[in-house]
């Protein structure tokens, strides 16, 4: 029989399946999942479909929940379509706190943990772990490990990590954790298998997806990001601000009497691509619209984007790469082209033509520039292998 890894992603109204088979020459992509409409009252679907895209189920739940979704599935492989035996289940978990720099084999004292840090994602940490809860209960045999966004950074110096702020926030966790990690822990690994000697040096790779966010690299180890606190600091994204002076914060209360709700519903869901152009969160969007507030917003994105791909630079002490990266990153040649000539004077000029192919190596003479596909879930299958193994 063979052995089987599954990759739970939970949101708050979705989750993302990804079953992987162990072959002699590593994991390999089975079957993917969707279960939507979580939580919403109005009943949820799960969909499954085999690597090639064919679809497998589709069906609506009786209950629109976390806890169904997962019921439903595990039934669904008990059936035996995926006939295999699954030996790990990997978990993203957006926060590990101060202190986790692996992932973790998930026992009820390690998931008490890590809800004790939902105060530090409120929006996504109960809802990534909602999965692991019910399989603790319904399969207490099964292995679970949690892989976690911010771990992959915590290899950064201290004064990386720090906010300028009185000693004893930084002391009760109010840092710099920095966000994305799997996806960069998966273009670390991808350099150091295909590109040995730029994984050595000094790479700025950009995640360039709905979120979005940049991370510098030396000797494969992340050294300086953009996000913060949160997963709203740093680049413009889909519906998310990035950095913004905090006394706009104080603006918004004094004068328009906002509270702390409704600032967050600005600066996480109105704000990004969508505030600035009025038209669209999406990046495909607004290149195919013509209409200038969607140039506009476009160039904005770019011009910050370089602004903290040369801040991150800075932090590593140099560029001897530039990785894009993400569903704008590995697909939008007109963004990349935009980001790079606010670089050129650290060295990046693009091939033009290998930009708007698409191609692997889209660099000219000078710092090459590569579009690696990011594989967050492969990276999360991996390290829960890892640890089953171990
Ligand atoms: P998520 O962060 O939700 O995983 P993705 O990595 O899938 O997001 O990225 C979504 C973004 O990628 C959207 O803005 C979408 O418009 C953009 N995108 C995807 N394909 C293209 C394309 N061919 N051209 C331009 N933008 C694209």
């Amino acid at each position: 029989m063979r052995d089987l890894v599954l990759v739970v992603n939970a949101g708050s109204s979705s989750i993302k399946l990804a079953l992987y088979r162990l072959e002699s020459r590593g994991l390999r992509l089975d079957f993917r999942g969707l279960a939507d409409g979580l939580g919403s009252g109005r009943g949820g679907r799960l969909r499954l479909h085999d690597a090639d895209a064919e679809p497998v189920l589709d069906e609506s739940l009786a209950s629109a929940d976390h806890a169904p979704a997962m019921d439903r599935f595990l039934e669904w492989l008990d059936e035996g379509d995926a006939s295999g035996r699954l030996v790990a289940v990997g978990h993203r978990v957006v926060h590990g706190g101060p202190d986790r720099s692996e992932p973790v084999i998930l026992n009820n004292r390690v998931l008490k943990e890590l809800e004790a840090l939902s105060p530090l994602a409120p929006l996504h940490q109960m809802h990534n772990l909602a999965p692991a809860v019910r399989l603790a209960e319904s399969r207490p045999d099964l292995l679970q490990v949690a892989c976690f966004d911010t771990a992959f950074h915590r290899t950064q110096p201290q004064i990386a990590q720090r906010f300028a702020l009185p000693r004893r926030f930084a002391e009760q966790g109010v840092l710099r954790y920095g966000f994305h990690g799997l996806s960069y822990e998966s273009i670390g690994n991808w350099l150091r298998h295909h590109r040995p000697a730029l994984h050595r040096g000094h790479v700025v790779i950009a995640h360039l997806g709905n979120g979005a966010s940049v991370c510098g690299l030396r000797d494969g180890r992340s050294l300086a990001t953009s996000m913060g606190f949160t997963a709203l600091d740093g680049l413009p994204m889909g519906t998310r601000c990035g950095s913004l002076d905090p006394g706009v914060v104080l603006y918004l209360m004094d004068r328009e009497g906002m509270d702390a709700r409704q600032i967050e519903d600005l600066l996480y869901r109105r704000s990004g691509l969508l505030g600035m152009s009025g038209i669209s969160h999406d990046m495909r969007v607004l290149l195919e619209s013509g209409e200038s507030a969607a140039t506009e917003a476009i160039a904005i994105y770019c011009y910050r984007a370089a602004r903290e791909i040369a801040s991150v630079a800075t932090g590593i002490g140099g560029l001897d790469a530039l990785v894009f990266t993400a569903g704008i990153g590995e697909n939008a040649p007109a963004v990349r082209e935009q980001i790079c000539r606010h670089l050129r004077w650290l060295g990046v000029n693009l091939n033009v033509a290998a930009n708007a192919g698409d191609a692997l190596e889209i660099g000219g003479d000078g710092v090459p520039v590569l579009v690696v596909p990011t594989d967050e879930e492969g990276e999360i299958a991996r390290q829960a292998l890892t640890l089953a193994a171990g």
